[in-house]
């Protein structure tokens, strides 16, 4: 899991080897070790219809952006990948490619809220329904599967934010046995943490405006699969449509890539000592966080993630004053939507990223933090988050 093949070579390269080298070639001009960033929106051909290195035209192709899709597809092991300019570009990419009106996704129900507004209120007007369920539960998965018109089943894992862990390898042999496909949305794991494709999922969708940039200041998305007649479709969307990211956009998240490995390591040992402190904590009613054995999903996640991650969930004893209260009480967490950057963020899901999902069957809970634990000193951390519940 940690290695990806490479061409020609006896033994397989590790994943941050890709990080870094993947589709950054020295530049041939001027040796330069970071490769130039390309501004141009447009290619002078050698005469009419020679194309030098295959680009014309900035939407069409861009090397700025090749070099992000190389090094994404080479992440993910997947033999393509395409680079949008958000993460919901890339999901809408995705959707529009592979299905029609009169077909249905089958999806988690506790799926990020954009991506069921995206699902249900734009995919919805043009004919595409949705049905969400627990993706714990195999015997309803397939039973909705087994209908002709459900042909993508839509999986996130970890969730976002309760954080509940699925069986990617038990849902894509129940996805193919109903000639579906299976989508997984990798955003909050990354692709160092967990690999979709090798488990059996079709595609892979990321926001990578999160852990893959890194640094809160680049918005993107990813697709990433194997199969070339997909692939071709999710092209041609990317062409056509030109959700494209921009040549400075596509620097940033490479930039950002080639230290995921080691940012991952310490999101997770980070995220793992803050689930501890506070698991049994008097204020504290429940820590969310696939890496404490008390989490339901432990042991899967143990069998197909690597480490556990840099996203812990906590419900507070005191309710939503509680939960309001420590929200707007720490000095180090920021609190703001987002999540996967370097510094840590606070979240208050029931009234800010998952605003939109409230009322419906994909609504949180009102006593809801949601913590992106950034990669600060954790001592800090701790201190912080102890000052802003002792205030209750
Ligand atoms: C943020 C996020 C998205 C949407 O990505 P954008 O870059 O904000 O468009 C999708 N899925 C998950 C899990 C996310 O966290």
């Amino acid at each position: 899991m940690t290695e990806t093949p490479q061409a020609g070579a006896g033994r397989a390269r590790g994943f941050s080897t890709h990080a870094i080298h993947t589709g950054q070639d020295v530049d041939e001009v001027f040796g330069a070790v970071v490769p130039p960033l390309h501004f141009s929106t447009t290619y002078a051909p050698d005469g009419i219809g020679n194309l030098r290195r295959g680009y014309d035209y900035g939407r069409a192709g861009n090397p700025t952006r090749t070099a992000l899709q190389e090094q994404l597809a080479a992440l993910e092991g997947g033999a393509h990948a395409f680079s949008f300019g958000s993460g919901l570009a890339a999901e809408d990419a995705v959707i529009r490619g592979l299905l029609r009106p009169g077909q249905r996704i089958v999806m988690g129900n506790d799926a990020y809220g954009g991506s069921y507004r995206l699902i249900s209120r734009i995919h919805g007007d043009w004919g595409i329904a949705n049905t969400p369920l627990d993706l714990n539960d195999h015997d309803r998965v397939a039973a909705e599967l087994a209908h002709d018109d459900a042909t993508l089943l839509w999986v996130e894992t970890p969730s976002n934010p309760l954080m509940t862990v699925v069986d990617i390898k038990a849902l894509a042999e129940i996805a193919h046995a109903h000639g579906a496909l299976l989508l997984v949305d990798n955003t909050f794991a990354s692709p160092y943490l967990q690999q979709p494709l090798s488990l059996g999922a079709d595609v892979v969708v990321h926001s990578t405006t999160k852990y893959l940039g890194g640094h809160s200041d680049v918005v993107g998305g990813a697709v990433v699969l194997s199969d070339d007649a997909l692939a071709e479709k999710i092209a041609f969307q990317q062409f056509a449509v030109g959700a494209v990211s921009g040549p400075l956009d596509a620097y940033l998240t490479t930039r950002g890539i080639k230290t995921l490995g080691v940012r991952m390591d310490r999101h997770s040992s980070n995220a793992m000592a803050i689930a501890r402190h506070f698991e049994g904590h008097s204020a504290i009613e429940r820590v969310l966080y696939p890496g404490l054995e008390s989490h339901p999903g432990h042991e899967l996640a143990a069998t197909q993630m690597r480490d556990f991650g840099g996203m812990v969930s906590l419900q507070l004893a005191g309710g939503e004053p509680a939960a309001r209260k420590v929200a707007e009480g720490t000095e180090l967490f920021i609190l703001a939507e987002s999540l996967g950057g370097v510094e840590s963020l606070m979240n208050y899901p029931h009234e800010m990223t998952h605003a939109s999902v409230r009322g419906t069957e994909l609504a949180v809970p009102e006593n809801l933090l949601r913590l992106s634990v950034g990669i600060e000193d954790v001592e800090d951390l701790i201190e912080d988050l102890e000052k802003a519940l002792g205030g209750l």
